[in-house]
């Protein structure tokens, strides 16, 4: 990842940050007040932003930790303004172990929510400041699970449904059929990024069609005589799938992107109860 600072190293894997995240918090610092906010309360929203990746660096924890127990390493983890990247060094070999990684990082967010929620009901904040701010970051936590798990490349909805249907059908195919999908989606976002004016969810849908374009192509390159991918312990059935069709095709690293709602989304949510 290009111009990328090392911001320090957590259990075993490095966290950087992309240049371009600096624009973040000046970006909803200075629209919060020009949207008649005050500086306390844009620096709040600013916070509230800070946090939100906070949660989305553990959302790439999820998918770090769960691909280590694969046996999976994973070399950075890199924060951008749409989301943060986790680099595992391979793809995992089997489709369940997909399935597991590409779900780990939804389910710490899910976990976050809890914790949060049940926070508020059962410690009852007395300031409500603090219940609101939580109270939006939960309902964050949630809406990303939710766009994540959206069918499209490279979120991880998109490898879920690869996942699955690896399971019955060889990798090539699932892939084909899971990129179709997602361009599908990316094609529908920027359709209502078009319609909304929201030229934040066009440039995510962007991204989203591109790569999943990318990911089909890869799987359609493949070449017969692609080397098997090392198996530690393959099950006769997925080595056999993986040499039966043609177009088994193993990226040598695998990001394993979250993206983020379009950042406008929150703040517009900010600038109403701060209002
Ligand atoms: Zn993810």
């Amino acid at each position: 990842m290009m111009r990328a600072w090392h911001l320090g190293r957590l259990a075993g894997i490095d966290v950087r940050i992309h240049w371009t995240f600096l624009l973040v918090p000046l970006w909803v610092y200075f629209s919060s007040l020009a949207a008649g906010s005050g500086i306390a309360s844009a620096a709040l929203s600013v916070l509230f932003v800070l946090t939100i990746f906070a949660c989305v660096l553990c959302h790439e924890y999820g998918h770090a930790l769960m691909a280590r127990y694969f046996g999976i390493p994973t070399r950075d983890i890199t924060l951008l303004p749409i989301g943060g990247v986790a680099s595992l060094q391979r793809m995992p070999r089997r489709p369940g172990q997909e399935l597991a990684i590409a779900l780990a990082g939804p389910a710490v967010n899910v976990g976050i929510a809890a914790v949060i929620f049940a926070g508020i009901v059962f410690l009852n904040p007395a300031s409500g400041a603090v219940a609101l701010f939580a109270t939006q970051l939960a309902i964050v936590n949630v809406a990303l699970v939710v766009f994540n798990m959206l069918p499209a490349f490279p979120m991880d909805g998109g490898r879920v449904l690869r996942s699955l249907l690896a399971m019955w059908m060889p990798y090539a195919s699932a892939t084909r059929i899971a990129a179709t999908i997602g361009q599908i989606t990316a094609m529908g976002f920027g359709l209502l990024g078009l319609i909304t004016g929201n030229w934040i969810l066009v440039l995510v849908a962007g991204f989203i069609f591109l790569a999943a374009r990318g990911e089909a192509m890869m799987a359609s390159k493949a070449a017969p005589s692609h080397e098997l991918p090392f198996e530690q312990d393959s099950s006769s059935e997925v080595k056999a799938r993986l040499m039966n069709h043609r177009g088994s095709y193993v990226p040598p690293r695998r990001s394993q992107p979250i993206v983020i709602m379009p950042i406008r989304f929150y703040n517009r949510n900010r600038s109403q109860h701060s209002a």
